[in-house]
């Protein structure tokens, strides 16, 4: 089960992480590195390599 960001549309592993990009999200026009490499896509690239 992945939570995805609706604001920004990246997927998480739980749903704190999720909350906690969406909360930035809707408060600031960025992306908060620090919750959006813990994104799903972000691991999958890192795992990629
Ligand atoms: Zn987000």
């Amino acid at each position: 089960m992945e939570y995805r960001c609706r604001v920004c549309g990246l997927h998480y592993a739980s749903k704190k992480l999720a909350e906690e990009c969406l909360s930035w999200c809707s408060s600031h026009s960025s992306c908060n590195l620090a919750v959006s490499r813990q994104s799903v896509e972000a691991v999958r690239m890192r795992k990629a390599r």
